[in-house]
């Protein structure tokens, strides 16, 4: 798993804080479309020296730099049409601000910058001006705005860029997709031959290919790779990245941290794939410090052959508190492991954990912003991960803004009573990341498989990710109600455990069913893995009333009347799936799917989304970042760097469109 995406967070963004109004309005700070758009805070910042805070800084800076590069990556005409758009709003007085087209062409600036480009970010369709042309040719004519007739073309007719990338076996993936990683004339056949004659398939030690160049066809009809580096393509740009990491690399926490920046430098000026590995390697092996970043080409979703990487950087704070608790976690592992309810057979003698940080983002660009993962696991070439390992974080500061902003309407609306409001209110957000923690470091890591029974990818085929997913889970719910996780001062009393109980039903047989259209099943792991755990309890938690279904008003609830009851049923259920997978029982495991974690009640599904309705809860968040600004002295040196939190979202978007263009 690399980037883990918001909709794959476990109930956490169903849940939490009902301190609704004031909340909201003071974390909310845009609403458009089918966004939100939230205040990203940073508490870690006071906690840090002057010298961190300038290593953050010039870290920060190097990533946004790099802003313009995903615009262009993600569609040729995307910088033009942003600039056009960027004059547009710099230009045009308020007695034409008034007029419906108006709003309408600011809804349509938003989505452009909040995609980076005029692509939805999620779907990858055109997205759709609401405004007419007309009267952007006139609004241009009035205020002496130029631009290219192109530009009007690729904005309003449907059938010119129509989408950003195209995965269907049935087309030229290449030629189909609005893309711009792929030069002018080249075919997905021609990319495949290329590749083909160039990876072998036995190197224990692949590069990542393609990964950081524009596959185009040279003067000669040959192709080759134009890379992105100094000198080659997007040169200024990482010239300025170039700079600020050499900027960073002087005030770096330790020695590891500035091995590793010089080697992302020298990758920066070679565009060398090698030299990206060792650079890979030396980062993965930076773990102290309290500062870590990531910056470069990174993920290849943009790409539907999977091959060019878009750009992105994140630069973020341990979170002391938080960490500090993960850490007591990792170290419990053994004991953890050693009082499962699973089968002693399949326990492990030696658990090895996980590395993982709660961390508070503080500065996003690229493809992480401003929609931006909770999460983030990498290096993602497998031979490094295999023989260095791989660094987790947990984006702490995202994931609170989430439930701060998401969560209330929905607890209000689903939860049968005061009580478990009130404990949701005071509770679940510590819950959730308490249970993430526990699924992660401890879930994943925990059980073994039988000798002679392979991996289950293999023994248990399509169910392995969903019952995977479904036993981590499991032991998080087994271990959060335990008295032992008070005495270890994981949790301040078992009402967190409570409250992450009541989420987790709450989420596993109502809410989470508001992502599905009428008429769907499930079919993401995830979902399907809460639905089969919560329904399975339910269903042999029946005749002792464990789990009570109570209808009121029309309306369904889910009421738990006994949680010590509930978590042997979680036990017995954990210990049934690590047999399944210790044992590879197929059959078991694709009854347990199948019955429990696949089928939606049709008529629950429809009040669900009935319910959900009035909310009007965005399906998409993003973030407005807070502005660094740095402190000089008399003498003109850098000595500190400050956080202002002043900017809204547009402003946001013409301050980095002045500051950070170099395309
Ligand atoms: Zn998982």
């Amino acid at each position: 798993m690399k980037a883990i995406a918001y909709t794959l967070l476990s109930g956490a963004i169903l849940i939490s804080c009902a301190t609704k109004k004031q909340k909201e309005d003071s974390i909310i700070v845009d609403r458009f479309a089918d966004v939100q758009v939230l205040k990203l805070e940073v508490k870690s910042w006071e906690k840090l020296t002057p010298e961190q805070r300038k290593y953050a800084y010039f870290l920060s800076e190097a990533g946004l730099s790099g802003r313009d590069i995903i615009y262009d990556q993600n569609n040729a005409y995307n910088l033009r049409i942003r600039k056009f758009i960027e004059k547009i709003l710099e230009t045009v007085t308020k007695e034409d601000r008034s007029e419906k087209n108006w709003q309408l062409f600011e809804t349509y600036a938003k989505q452009v910058f909040f995609s980076n480009g005029i692509h939805h970010h999620y779907s990858m369709d055109k997205i759709n001006p609401k405004f007419t042309q007309f009267w952007l040719i006139d609004i241009c004519a009035k205020y002496n705005i130029k631009y290219e007739d192109a530009l009007i073309s690729v904005m309003f007719d449907p059938e010119v860029e129509a989408k950003r990338k195209v995965k269907s076996p049935d087309l030229d993936m290449v030629v189909a997709s609005a893309n711009n990683f792929y030069g002018e004339g080249v075919t997905q056949e021609m990319v495949e031959k290329y590749y083909s004659e160039r990876i072998k398939p036995n190197d224990p030690e692949p590069i990542e290919w393609g990964l950081n160049s524009t596959l185009e066809i040279g003067a000669d009809g040959k192709l080759y790779e134009n890379f992105w580096k100094s000198g080659g393509k997007y040169a200024s740009s990482i010239q300025q990245i170039i700079y600020w990491l050499k900027q960073a690399s002087e005030v770096t926490e330790n020695y590891e941290q500035r091995v590793a920046l010089e080697k992302l430098i020298q990758y920066y000026q070679t565009g060398d794939l090698r030299t990206w590995d060792e650079y890979n390697i030396a980062w993965t092996q930076a773990v102290k410090g309290d500062i870590d970043y990531i910056n470069g080409f990174i993920e290849v979703y943009g790409d539907a052959l999977g091959k060019r990487a878009s750009f992105e950087s994140i630069v973020q704070i341990n979170d002391f508190e938080a960490s500090e608790k993960m850490a007591v976690l990792a170290q419990s592992a053994q004991w953890f492991e050693d009082n499962s309810p699973i089968m002693s057979e399949h326990k492990k003698a030696k658990v090895v954990g996980v590395t993982y940080k709660v961390v508070e983002a503080v500065s996003e660009a690229g493809d992480a912003a401003p929609s931006t993962p909770i999460g983030v696991n990498l290096p993602n070439n497998n031979w490094i991960r295999q023989n260095y390992g791989s660094k987790s974080v947990s984006l702490g500061n995202i994931i609170a803004a989430y439930e701060a902003a998401g969560g209330p309407a929905i607890v209000d609306e689903f939860a049968f009573d005061q009580q478990e409001i009130d404990r949701a209110k005071l509770y679940a957000g510590k819950a959730a990341k308490m249970h993430t923690a526990l699924h992660e470091v401890i879930g994943h890591a925990s059980g073994q498989i039988n000798k002679g029974v392979g991996q289950p990818s293999v023994t248990l085929k399509n169910y392995a990710s969903t019952l995977e997913e479904a036993r981590a889970d499991l032991v998080g719910l087994y271990y959060i109600l335990d008295e032992a996780m008070v005495s270890m001062g994981l949790i301040e009393s078992l009402e967190v455990g409570k409250a992450e109980y009541d989420a987790y039903i709450r989420n596993g047989l109502l809410t989470q069913l508001q992502r599905l259209s009428p008429g769907q099943n499930l079919e993401e792991e995830h979902m399907q893995n809460r639905q089969l755990v919560a329904s399975w309890v339910y269903e042999k938690g029946k005749e002792k009333n464990v789990i009570e279904r109570i209808e009121k008003n029309g309306k369904t609830y889910f009421k738990i009347n006994d949680y010590n009851a509930l978590r042997v049923l979680f036990g017995e259920l954990l210990l049934e799936i690590q047999r399944i997978k210790s044992e590879g029982d197929y059959e078991a495991g694709k009854s347990l799917v199948e019955t429990y974690g696949v089928n939606v009640d049709p008529e629950l599904h429809k009040q669900v989304l009935e319910r959900v309705a009035p909310l009007n809860i965005a399906p998409y968040n993003g973030f407005v970042y807070p502005v660094m600004v740095p402190v000089y002295n008399e003498n003109k040196e850098l000595i500190d760097v400050r956080l202002e939190y002043s900017q809204n979202f547009l402003e946001q978007m013409l301050y980095y469109g002045k500051k950070y263009s170099f395309e």
